[in-house]
């Protein structure tokens, strides 16, 4: 028990992100929730602002009733991968550990000399951000892939218009 951190996109957050963010807030006090890449929106991989992730993200920890356990941090990118954790350090509260099931960021901290814990994916197939935005250009049904409360926002974001937009503009 203590304070974990949580890094992700969450472009947009569905179910594999709530099964993690569950998961974390079973083991652990308090959790920060990094929103990376936070310098990136209205882009076919990042379509969302950093503001709206935040909305989103709310809406979540509201359900959970754990909105008094999660600090939530935008941190931009930046060109050097191993300066990246120093970078979030800088950010964020101090923290015990880092969970993740990206590798990048797993190894990044782990040569920080911070502890890391291996996060398992689920239907990752589906549960994937890409997959949603994906499924979206196709016109196939996606809003099973997202908690309900997410795709609520994501409609009133006009997230699949913006998306279908996008990819009209490259
Ligand atoms: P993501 O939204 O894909 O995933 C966030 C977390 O959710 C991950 O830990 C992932 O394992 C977990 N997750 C995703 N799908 C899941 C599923 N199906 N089941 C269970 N868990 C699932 O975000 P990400 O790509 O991991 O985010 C990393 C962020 O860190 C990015 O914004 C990236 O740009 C940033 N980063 C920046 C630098 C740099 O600036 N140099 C370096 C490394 C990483």
């Amino acid at each position: 028990m203590g304070r974990a951190l949580f890094v992700g996109r969450f472009q947009p957050f569905h179910n594999g992100h709530l099964y993690a963010l569950k998961k974390l807030l079973e083991r652990e006090e308090e959790i920060i929730i990094v929103i990376g890449s936070a310098q990136d929106s209205y882009s076919l991989t990042n379509p969302l602002t950093t503001g709206e992730r935040i909305e989103i993200i709310r809406e979540v920890l509201k359900e959970l009733n754990a909105l008094d356990r999660v600090i939530i941090v935008p941190v931009p990118d930046i060109y050097e991968n191993m300066a990246w954790p120093g970078r979030v350090i800088e950010y964020v509260p101090r923290f015990d550990r880092v969970y993740s099931g990206n590798e990048l960021v797993l190894m990044l901290f782990e040569r920080f000399g911070i502890e890391v814990i291996r996060l398992e994916h689920i239907n990752r197939g589906e549960y994937q951000g890409k997959r949603i935005r994906e499924r979206i250009l196709k016109g196939e049904p996606w809003h099973h892939l997202v908690p309900k409360v997410v795709y609520k926002k994501l409609v009133e974001f006009g997230f699949e218009e913006r998306i279908k937009r996008l990819a009209r503009k490259s």
